[in-house]
């Protein structure tokens, strides 16, 4: 059977996150399909989905224009797996202090976007992740932190006493960038390890 995994491609990183779902598909002895996700009507025939970082303004206002908004939440309310990385979990969030975001409502956090100061604008660390034996080499970028994670969300990883890895339900989000190394755990974790 052949992985349908959808990434939302309206703005920002797609072609790193589509090779990260094909070695973690593959690792699992599954073809992948990758969608490019910029119009109505494709998340529906998708597995998986994807919603990679950028801007998180942008990237909310092209998915409330193109109809695709609800056509994510669909995709979650019927349990099917999603990654929302970086600019993607400020838009699944509930609450991104920032009016110019319209927010999916998936997650329910607060996020702060760009909370990290400017020395640490861009950095890696290696990230202890519930789910993963070794430590994940974890690059941020402009990152948000999680500032609360409500009873429904389970955290998966902190950095300096934040949430930076969360899961609710079939949603998992992280403020870091997982596709930016050759490491595809997390999106392995997303996509394969569900608690469905
Ligand atoms: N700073 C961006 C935002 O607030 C997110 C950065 C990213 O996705 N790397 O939308």
């Amino acid at each position: 059977m052949t992985l349908q995994a959808g990434v939302v491609a309206v703005q920002g990183d797609v072609s790193e996150h589509a090779a990260a779902i094909e070695r973690a598909a593959s690792a699992h002895g599954q073809d992948s399909k990758i969608v490019e996700i910029r119009e109505a009507g494709l998340v529906p025939q998708c597995d998986v989905l994807l919603v990679p970082g950028g801007e998180s303004t942008t990237i909310s206002r092209l998915l409330q224009r193109e109809g695709i908004a609800e056509e994510i939440v669909a995709h979650v309310e019927a349990g099917k797996p999603m990654l929302a990385t970086c600019a993607g979990l400020i838009v699944s969030a509930t609450d991104a202090q920032d009016d110019r975001v319209e927010t999916l409502n998936l997650l329910d956090v607060t996020v702060e976007r760009n909370a990290f100061g400017r020395q640490k604008d861009s950095f890696e660390t290696a990230l202890d992740i519930d789910g993963l034996d070794e430590p994940f080499p974890a690059v941020f970028i402009r990152a948000p932190v999680i500032d609360e994670a409500f009873e429904d969300v389970e955290v998966l990883a902190e950095f300096d006493g934040n949430p930076v890895a969360v899961r609710q339900g079939p949603v998992v989000g992280t403020s870091f960038h997982p596709e930016l190394t050759p490491d595809s755990r997390l999106h392995d974790l997303a996509f394969f390890e569900t608690t469905e």
